[in-house]
């Protein structure tokens, strides 16, 4: 895919155009090059990838957040990546996770004797934790689906499964699905990501994996970074895309997509994949048909999720292991990974870069956030990060687009057809289970099928 400028578009040199370049709109743009297609690229901001970026500072490279690929052998994203990018990218696994509450560390147990024995609350709370999981670890995705409109904790609660510090690390487990707390977070999808559905199971399968995990880890980092597989992903897209250029109208007429215009210059097509946020849609969507804009309204208002993330360069390696680490206990819950044990290049040689990622609490500043992720036990449990840190570099923004809240599991979603024929939406707030750069890449899914059936 090569850059041009806006002055060179010449709309019918291309099977799509495609209004957004965020993880959805490229990995649409990747699989429609495999189909032999052309995609023209229009993107408001000055590079392509939406949140999903690297960059460096001072020597690290670092990602926008800490990115972590979910279902590495067998999710969507991944399924993307190996079946259009050749070599298929490299990942290496995490080791697992590691929960610490105060001074006692323990992992996901995978089996009822290992609930027994968990470290991190007393026999009480394992008996409980022992029980709901047997629960949740036994139910098909049908009775997950009646919970949807709930939130988890109400689950929990309804159940008597209230252990607080069990309900702490579950959290911790479920805010990289949902984004937001368990309190907020729909119980459907809550369970989803306990049990793992996207591979689902007999019962009888189910509970011989009794537990929140299996013997199987299949989380990893992307040798490369982020950085690495976008511009692979761009190298191997067909099509031409333009940088700073905000699609400010997409254009309908009697009831078909006519084309989108970019600082007033009009580019009639009539495929057009927007992977804008549907908050910014009615501004840009010109109809007077009210399908159409009760449509574009009804889902502007999908509320995204928010993090918050502190990258440390480290003069020498303090962790120096491939470990997912939850400080649970103090408040409030913070992951810590050292991305350099993973792929060496992101740091400077003898050096080590660590990733602390958590929410961001609402009506605390920035500073205050900051202050919150260093403080709180990091340096009393994880004793070196602070004091050898030489580097020190802080992210903010939203994660993914529709936080999996009630009203916003993959069962409320939009997309990918709208009411104007032509037009597809593609991104983390449109369609698609699971999160992040899957829900991205079962989106783009979604468009890619929508297309073929429609044209
Ligand atoms: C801190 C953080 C941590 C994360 N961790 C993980 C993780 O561990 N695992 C995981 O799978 N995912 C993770 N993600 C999520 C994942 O990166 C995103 O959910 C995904 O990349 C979003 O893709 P999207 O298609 O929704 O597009 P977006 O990134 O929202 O992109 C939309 C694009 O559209 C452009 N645009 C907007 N308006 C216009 C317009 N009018 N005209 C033209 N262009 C426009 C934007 O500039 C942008 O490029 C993380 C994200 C962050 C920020």
């Amino acid at each position: 895919m090569q850059e041009i400028n806006l002055d060179q578009v010449e709309p019918s040199n291309y099977d799509v155009i495609i209004a957004g370049a965020g993880a959805g709109g490229l990995l649409t743009a990747l699989a429609l090059t495999a189909e032999g297609k052309r995609a023209l690229i229009l993107e408001k901001a000055e590079r392509l990838g939406g949140v999903w970026h690297s960059y460096w500072v001072n020597g690290y490279r670092v990602d926008q957040g800490l990115h972590v690929i979910t279902r590495v052998t067998r999710g969507a994203f991944v399924r993307f990546l190996k079946t259009y990018l050749s070599p298929p990218p490299k990942f290496v696994l995490h080791d697992g996770w590691q929960f610490r509450v105060y001074d006692k560390v323990g992992t996901i147990p995978s089996s009822i004797g290992e609930t027994l024995r968990w470290p991190l609350t007393g026999m009480k709370g394992r008996l409980g934790l022992a029980r709901i999981g047997a629960k949740i670890k036994t139910m098909n995705l049908e009775e997950m689906k009646r919970y949807k409109d709930i939130s988890f904790l109400e689950f929990m609660q309804s159940n008597n499964a209230t252990n607080q510090v069990m309900l702490d690390v579950m959290q911790s487990a479920i805010y990289m699905a949902a984004g937001v707390p368990i309190s907020e977070a729909s119980a459907y999808e809550s369970l989803r990501t306990l049990k793992d559905t996207d591979r689902e199971s007999s019962k009888i399968n189910s509970l011989k994996r009794l537990f929140f995990g299996s013997g199987e880890y299949d989380e990893g980092y992307v040798i490369g970074g982020m950085e690495g597989l976008i511009k692979r992903v761009i190298s191997t897209i067909n099509g031409d895309y333009v940088l700073n250029a905000p699609v400010d109208q997409i254009h309908e007429q009697e009831g078909h997509v006519t084309g989108c215009s970019v600082a007033g210059k009009m580019l009639a097509h009539n495929r057009v994949v927007s992977n804008i946020p549907l908050s910014f849609m009615p501004d840009i969507i010109t109809s007077k048909n009210d399908t159409v804009v009760d449509f574009f309204k009804r889902w502007s208002n999908m509320k995204p999720t928010h993090g918050i993330t502190l990258w440390l360069g480290l003069r020498k390696i303090v962790i120096g292991d491939r470990k997912n680490r939850v400080l649970v206990h103090p408040n409030p819950n913070r992951w810590i990974v050292s991305i350099s044990s993973f792929d060496p290049s992101c740091a400077p040689e003898g050096k080590e870069l660590v990733g602390i990622a958590m929410m961001t609490i609402p009506g605390k500043t920035k500073d205050e956030m900051i202050e919150i992720m260093k403080g709180n036990g990091l340096e009393e449990y994880y004793p070196g990060l602070l004091e050898h840190a030489e580097m020190e570099h802080v992210q903010m923004s939203y994660a993914t687009r529709a936080a999996l809240i009630p009203g916003q599991t993959d069962l409320d979603r939009p997309g990918p057809r709208t009411p104007i024929m032509g037009l597809y939406i593609v991104g983390t707030d449109t369609a698609g289970s699971g999160v992040g750069l899957q829900q991205a890449a079962q989106s783009a899914d979604g468009v890619i099928r929508a297309l073929r059936v429609d044209h």
